[in-house]
């Protein structure tokens, strides 16, 4: 329970960030962790509330609320309170495969929804989680064991983001023969080309892959399932196939001029980018891509917040960030109260990246792009913003957002990067195993469940909720596991 007055006696404090002048000069991570002793500190904030709503992760108002992976925060927050940290290792692994990602990209849903945040800043959950997992790595207590007994049976995930690696490693742990593949080069979804390196540094991927692999588990990349593997083949070959391959299909933004050179989907660009750092050793900073160009970014997310960041890094004249819906508030409106997932105006890195260095927030609320203007050579050479006002559907009673007449102005713009969202799922993919899709091109199953339209097949991850986030793409990796488990040996102990 940490200290009983530790929440009355300490502020929060979180750890380090390197200052915007020092950071966008390079790929980086930018976050450093405190001191053992502040950090302790940090964790007698945790204050017994009794209920604890951090490790609840249940839906309220169509938001989660509280840690999906139902993680035992205040236990663990209590042993690094008392400095136990090889016991808080233990606690935080029994319902997490991988902290050392959800520390560093979370956007911290425990701390939403923590007590002491309902009139005080919350406990630094997600920094406390990143010092356990680290002090694990560091005093060598991760580690993957090969089992002892193999259960003959074999079990094929595809798709290697933080779904299939957790469905892996569980089912790797219980016995069974694992092949993750992967169709791109190298292993880890949108953990390796998505969310760029100053926000996750790649080489924590490779640390536990290679644990991972150690242990058993086999990964295969550049195994285009669907197109150059054969969905068949996999069916054949193995007794269960878990489909993990994410909600990939971008959507797209129809206007005129979209065919004109210099407009891209943000995780096309994101991943050029990461890749071409990656095979160089960041030798190859790609500002080719970026430098001396007005980039305008269609999308307020956090996809659109990375494109941000990546473009000031790589030498963007400007950057604007276009976001459809109204300014949130400041603070929690009252029909968003505690402990429901806060609809407030956020500054991430790359918008404070972008104060920094232009002067303003580059985003810009209520507005579109109605047309692209190609130059003579059909490049993008300057783009038609226009503003959205809500106006209510009659017959539904839905509120859409429709363009304003007589708002339109030109703006230049040498890079416009699609940070629009998802569709869905891939269809070749889902065509090659024959599995039904819902409304949303998602994986269609029972509510609760894994297992698809066809026998054996199962699915997890984005693949099967939408487009989400690395915590419930975990949660779902080791929610599918149990699944598979028990469809294969007749009960589970996972
Ligand atoms: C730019 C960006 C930034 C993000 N930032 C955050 C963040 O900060 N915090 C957060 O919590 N979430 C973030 N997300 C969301 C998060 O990354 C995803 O929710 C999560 O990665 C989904 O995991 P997944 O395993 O379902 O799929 P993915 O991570 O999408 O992995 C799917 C994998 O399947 C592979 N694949 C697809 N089809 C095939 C096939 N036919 N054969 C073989 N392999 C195949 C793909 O190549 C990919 O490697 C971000 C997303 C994006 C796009
Ligand atoms: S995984 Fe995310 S929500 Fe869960 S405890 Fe860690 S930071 Fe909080």
């Amino acid at each position: 329970m940490g200290k009983t007055t530790g929440f009355l006696e300490y502020e929060r404090q979180d750890g380090f960030v390197r200052k915007e002048a020092d950071r966008v000069g390079d790929f980086r991570e930018f976050h450093e962790q405190l001191s053992q002793a502040d950090r302790q500190k940090q964790a007698a904030r945790c204050m017994n509330c009794g209920i604890p709503f951090c490790q609840a992760g249940v839906m309220i108002a169509g938001m989660a609320s509280g840690c999906p992976l139902h993680n035992l925060v205040p236990e663990w927050n209590d042993l690094v309170y008392r400095g136990r940290m090889a016991e808080a290792y233990r606690r935080l692994t029994i319902t997490h495969s991988f902290p050392e990602f959800t520390s560093r990209v979370c956007p911290a849903l425990c701390e939403a929804a923590c007590t002491c945040g309902l009139h005080d800043a919350p406990v630094a959950t997600k920094e406390n989680e990143k010092s356990v997992i680290e002090y694990a790595y560091a005093n060598d207590l991760v580690h993957e064991d090969s089992p002892e007994v193999r259960t003959g049976k074999k079990v094929a995930v595809v798709g290697s983001g933080p779904s299939g690696l957790a469905a892996a490693q569980l089912l790797n742990r219980r016995g069974h023969e694992v092949t993750v593949y992967e169709r791109s080069d190298r292993v880890g979804g949108l953990l390796r080309y998505g969310i760029p390196n100053m926000k996750l540094d790649k080489l924590l991927i490779d640390r536990r892959i290679r644990l991972m692999e150690e242990a058993g588990v086999r990964f295969i990349t550049g195994a285009d399932v669907g197109n150059t593997v054969s969905a068949e083949d996999l069916k054949k070959e193995y007794d269960a196939v878990i489909l993990c391959c994410g909600a990939s299909n971008p959507r797209d933004i129809k206007a005129p001029g979209r065919d004109a050179g210099g407009i891209r989907f943000a995780v096309n660009f994101l991943s050029e980018v990461t890749k071409r750092l990656l095979d160089s050793d960041f030798e190859d900073v790609p500002t080719d891509l970026a430098k001396g160009r007005d980039v305008i970014v269609i999308g307020g997310g956090d996809t659109g917040n990375d494109c941000v960041g990546t473009c000031i890094r790589l030498g963007a004249k400007s950057v604007t960030q276009l976001e459809m819906m109204p300014e949130p508030p400041a603070s929690r409106l009252p029909s968003n109260p505690w402990p429901q997932w806060p609809r407030i105006l956020k500054v991430d890195y790359g918008q404070d990246e972008a104060i920094w260095k232009f002067g303003s927030d580059p985003r810009v609320y209520q507005t579109t792009v109605k047309e692209f203007i190609k130059d003579k050579k059909g490049d993008l050479k300057e783009v038609v913003l226009v503003s959205l006002k809500p106006v209510r559907d009659e017959k539904t009673g839905r509120m859409n957002m429709v363009p304003e007449e007589g708002t339109e102005r030109r703006v230049p713009a040498g890079l416009v990067l699609i940070a629009a969202g998802f569709l869905g799922s891939e269809q070749y993919v889902t065509d090659a195993f024959g599995v039904e899709r819902d409304g949303r091109t998602n994986v269609k199953t029972d509510a609760g469940k894994h297992l698809t339209s066809i026998p054996g097949i199962y699915t997890a991850g984005d693949m099967h909720r939408g487009q989400s986030l690395v915590v419930w793409a975990i949660a779902e990796g080791r929610s599918v596991a149990k699944e598979v488990d028990e469809h294969l040996m007749g009960y589970t102990n996972l």
